[in-house]
């Protein structure tokens, strides 16, 4: 779901640095080398890097399943396939885990049309959970609001009825990149009271990247809207913005159409474990996202964290080692739609919750991972700095104590674990995130099994080293690094913010922005 790109930035610090800077305790954290983990790791990069059949995974997940959005009966046959494979692989204890989506989606139709100043073609796609227009479509005047300053444009809706918003981003903006995202579902709510037709804008109302594409996505987190609400590409946005901001009348025909299905929708995470040898009830979760947008295969988001998974998985099982703690792969459902099968998870799991150790994900497109982000847990940053330097020769790659908390690492940061992202250098995700683009031609085979050889390390390596790696933090300790690190005002604004009052009054929280 997470966003990459330069017109949203994830909101973080460099608290990692800060875990660093402590003065040493007196013994020093061991790496592979010391703390004997290093020859099952040696045989699993084997196999994960010579014997891989990672890109095998993804080509079957991209090209025989295809598009799986949550709920529909693509997703379920992706749940099949997943189960399926993880049995092949030969995890225990393969199963699926149910949970309810609010309500199904389907995509149909979405044509427009300029009409005024000249007449041509326009290039859009509906974004997720969002509405139709009447049968047939509508001819409406297009107006401009600026998504840098809803404030402002939320005093004057009425200015709205009957017309086509489009979503321009003029000035400076007010607040971040995350705000604005949630201010837009406040917008979108208010323009359908106004009696708009429509609005041309992605999620948070953000313009399209070019290459002549659109990107679908939902606007909240589980949530829905009965108006339409489009992506245009930004070769044909660009002309509609030009003409209203010139001044010149502008009008568009749009036609729109998609159907919701009542809910609750029935839908499923795919589990599958590695159990531990000596603490097979400690779990270390090692996940990412099966569901996918539908404009292309869903290969890069997250076909590329699905099948690294199953890669991961085979790689272990197949060097023939058992690690002290149980490894449990889950391919989530619903994150595109807020996180919702990891939210599942942590719900479903509450009674084991303090036996996991965390959850590692990989979620941030087609490129090779550049960082280990310890979802705000300062304290194991330095635990890993040694293992960090040792798997470098794979692939050079950091460790440090970001969040990210826009993928399935969230739920577990938000219960107090390590959600750890597996950071990725993707420079062409803003294209191929939930666009046409999101395709098998997006992902380089050897970028894949060394992503996928990463997670296997790491997991292994957590799993199976002498001293368990964390256990949950007490939610004032989680609530205020959460402050610390900037996510309360984005996590309140969506409704995912769990704990109250605690973690204020802290040393650089940012107390005086709770209202
Ligand atoms: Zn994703």
């Amino acid at each position: 779901m997470r966003k990459t790109g330069t017109k949203v930035a994830a909101t973080t610090l460099l608290c990692g640095m800060l875990a660093l800077a402590l003065p040493g305790t007196s013994q020093s954290p061991k790496g592979p080398d010391q703390d004997g983990t290093a020859p099952a790791l040696v045989k699993i990069a084997g196999e994960a890097l010579v014997e891989s059949h990672t890109f095998d995974y993804l080509t079957e997940l991209s090209d025989d399943i295809g598009p799986r959005v949550t709920g529909s009966p693509e997703a379920q046959r992706a749940i099949d396939w997943g189960a399926a494979k993880m049995r092949a692989i030969g995890l225990e204890n393969v199963h699926t885990e149910k949970f309810s989506v609010w309500r199904g989606w389907t995509r149909g139709t979405a044509q427009a049309e300029l009409l005024t100043p000249i007449r041509r073609p326009l290039h859009i796609d509906a974004m997720g959970w969002t509405g139709s227009t009447s049968a047939g479509g509508v001819d409406a005047e297009v107006v401009p609001a600026n998504n840098f300053n809803f404030d402002r444009e939320l005093k004057d809706m009425k200015r709205f009825k009957g017309k086509i918003i489009l979503i321009v981003s003029e000035g400076t903006p007010s607040k971040t990149g995350d705000m604005i995202l949630a201010q837009f579902c406040d917008f979108v709510r208010a323009a359908e009271k106004a009696g708009a037709i429509a609005i041309i804008g992605g999620q948070g109302g953000f313009g399209s990247e070019g290459m002549n594409l659109t990107h679908t996505g939902i606007l909240g987190f589980a949530a829905d809207f009965a108006l339409p609400v489009v992506s245009m590409t930004t070769e044909d946005q660009s002309q509609v913005e030009r003409d209203v901001l010139a001044g010149k009348p502008v009008r568009i025909h749009m036609n729109v159409q998609n159907t919701f299905t009542d809910g609750p929708v029935e839908s499923a995470n795919v589990v599958g474990e590695i159990r531990g040898r000596e603490h097979p009830e400690e779990v270390l979760v090692v996940g990412a996202h099966l569901d996918s947008w539908d404009l292309s295969e869903g290969t890069t988001d997250n076909g590329m964290g699905s099948a690294s998974v199953l890669g991961a998985a085979e790689a272990i099982v197949k060097a023939g080692v058992r690690p002290r703690r149980t490894i449990r792969f889950v391919l989530f459902m619903g994150e595109e739609q807020g996180l919702l099968g990891s939210y599942a998870y942590v719900q479903q799991h509450q009674a084991e919750i303090a036996h996991h150790l965390g959850d590692l994900i990989l979620d941030e497109g087609q490129g090779p991972v550049k960082e280990l982000q310890l979802g705000g847990r300062n304290d194991l940053v330095a635990a890993f700095q040694p293992f960090v330097r040792q798997m470098s020769d794979i692939h050079p790659f950091t460790v440090n104590d970001k969040v990210e908390f826009g993928s399935d690492t969230g739920p577990f940061i938000a219960a107090g674990l390590p959600g750890i992202n597996m950071q990725q250098d993707s420079p062409d995700y803003k294209y191929t995130h939930h666009s046409a683009a999101d395709a098998l031609e997006a992902v380089k085979p050897d970028v894949l099994a060394q992503d996928a050889a990463l997670m296997a390390l790491t997991a292994y390596w957590v799993a199976d080293r002498p001293d368990r790696l964390a256990k949950p933090w007490p939610p004032e300790k989680t609530a205020r690094v959460l402050r610390e690190q900037n996510q309360y005002d984005m996590l309140k604004a969506f409704g995912l913010w769990p704990f109250g009052d605690k973690g204020r009054g802290q040393p650089n929280s940012n107390e005086g922005s709770e209202q």
